[in-house]
């Protein structure tokens, strides 16, 4: 664990690796399981009947304030948020689909009835009950944020990642940047079904420094595939995408954080 102060607030990275397979617990040689280690406690929490391929379990992006209020941003958290009853990629019903290479995808959904194999979450971090949150008109102010300015701190976390069987990808990630002026953080699911369909889901966090409280937006963008208007090398580039989605369906937040002057 990485961990530094930056004003009133401790800035803690993890970064580990990746879920094993079998309980880390338990003897080598028995079946039975520990319900303590990692595997354990993922298969207990969660209804998914698989996860990803690679889920990093002890990583993590760990936000505190002195006074006080915390969040973090953890993989568990965000796939409890994924359905484990409901599809939300309808593949068989798409004829473009069955057109292509689907087999191994095709496979891979046919082992249980129904359950969300895009991972898609709306995981947007986890906060104690030191921080209070409500709706706001007022976005995060990015004329600011394109200010050019030292970047004390910089770091980039997967939670979890999934390449659909070779159909595309699927990933969390989250990212923070540290300036004199304040906190920028991007906490980014995204999902490609070759030749299906993209989608991106956003949370957004920025917090002035010496203020109160942080902004956070949180948008969902999707597009079907194939689109004219991007190109291979758009659909590989996560950043390039970003910037030509529209982005529309942005809901704000104020989280102002409490006791703290
Ligand atoms: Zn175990």
């Amino acid at each position: 664990m990485e961990s530094f102060d930056v004003g009133p607030w401790k800035i803690s990275v993890i970064k580990s690796h990746i879920l094993k397979s079998k309980c880390e617990g338990g003897s080598p040689n028995s079946d039975e399981s520990c319900g303590k280690c990692n595997v354990c406690r993922y298969s207990s929490e969660l209804e998914l009947p698989w996860l990803p391929e690679m889920v990093f379990p002890n990583n993590r992006l760990i936000m505190e304030h002195v006074g006080g209020p915390g969040f973090e941003f953890n993989p568990l958290d965000a796939l409890k948020m994924v359905d484990a009853h409901h599809e939300s990629v309808q593949v068989a019903a798409a004829k473009e689909w069955r057109a292509t290479r689907s087999e191994g995808l095709e496979k891979v959904k046919d082992k249980v009835k129904s359950f969300d194999w895009t991972f898609t979450t709306e995981y947007n971090g986890s906060y104690n009950d030191k921080i209070q949150v409500s709706e706001t008109d007022v976005g995060i102010d990015y004329e600011r944020l394109k200010v050019q300015e030292r970047i004390h701190f910089f770091d980039d976390i997967v939670l979890f990642e999934d390449e659909l069987a070779d159909n595309g990808t699927a990933e969390l990630r989250v990212k923070i940047r540290v300036m004199a002026s304040g906190f920028f953080i991007l906490l980014r699911f995204f999902l490609r079904v070759d030749d299906v369909i993209v989608r991106l889901n956003d949370t957004r966090i920025y917090h002035a420094a010496g203020t109160d409280h942080m902004i956070r937006e949180f948008s969902k963008r999707e597009v079907k595939l194939p689109n004219p208007q991007l190109s291979l090398s758009v659909l590989k580039d996560i950043n390039k995408l970003s910037e030509v989605l529209p982005h529309t369906n942005v809901t704000k937040h104020k989280l102002v954080l409490l006791g703290v002057e």
